[in-house]
């Protein structure tokens, strides 16, 4: 089922957009049956359940860290994650960086911004980010590679909504990239990554630029919470 599942969504991406399987509550059997079908990109949003899972499965398996990040866990994951698609403060990119150093490597991480209307969700306004992106240059942020944005749309049914948000994303996207040069922490062949759309709207977010799409429920099958 899950190996079907898989099929139907890749048959649906450009060849140029990764797929993150989003793993949280699901056991490590199913996570295997999805590397098993070619999907080795695992996003987790809690780092205890991404250190529990990760010695468990194959070495070369991608992390991504979707979910909301504290400081005083980063270490937890500082030794293996591949991105971090949630950063949303200097204090947490400081920290990341430290991490990274302490670990001999290079973080990547994106840029967390906040496009929904809800008041639930995380992320930077366009005036913090580029605030966040000039303090950033003289903090010697050697450590960690900022390879773009992330955002979520609203929890709607309404997809012109969503579409609005999206497209508002791509926007600030190539905004920043358009004036790249005034961000000295920013690389540009590094800043290249989007990260927008889920089971519900990736297609919509695939026609905004999206450059990967974090899917869980459309791979697993609904999340049972009670598992955890
Ligand atoms: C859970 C989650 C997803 C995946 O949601 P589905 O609707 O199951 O595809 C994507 N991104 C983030 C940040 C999540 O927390």
């Amino acid at each position: 089922m899950i190996a079907a599942n898989i099929e139907k969504i890749t048959q649906q991406l450009p060849k140029q957009v990764k797929l993150i399987a989003v793993s949280k509550t699901q056991p490590i059997e199913l996570l295997k049956e999805v590397y098993q079908a070619g999907i080795k990109a695992f996003g987790e949003n809690k780092v205890q359940e991404m250190v529990a899972k990760q010695p468990q499965m194959p070495i070369d398996t991608e992390w991504h860290l979707i979910g909301h990040l504290q400081t005083n866990k980063v270490k937890y994951i500082a030794p293996f994650v591949h991105l971090i698609h949630s950063v949303d403060s200097i204090k947490l990119l400081t920290t990341i960086n430290k991490e990274a150093h302490k670990n001999n490597r290079i973080i990547n991480v994106l840029l967390q911004v906040y496009i929904a209307t809800e008041e639930t969700k995380f992320g930077l306004n366009e005036t913090e980010l580029v605030t966040l992106l000039h303090n950033a240059k003289n903090s010697n942020l050697n450590h960690i590679a900022i390879c773009g944005l992330m955002g979520m749309a609203s929890n709607t049914d309404n997809s012109a909504q969503i579409e609005n948000e999206f497209s508002g994303l791509q926007r600030l996207f190539h905004k920043i990239r358009e004036d790249i040069t005034s961000f000295p922490i920013l690389l540009p062949d590094k800043f290249t990554e989007l990260s927008m759309g889920m089971s519900s709207d990736f297609l919509m977010a695939i026609k905004h630029g999206s450059t990967m799409v974090r899917i869980g429920s459309s791979i697993f099958g609904a999340r049972s919470y009670s598992l955890k």
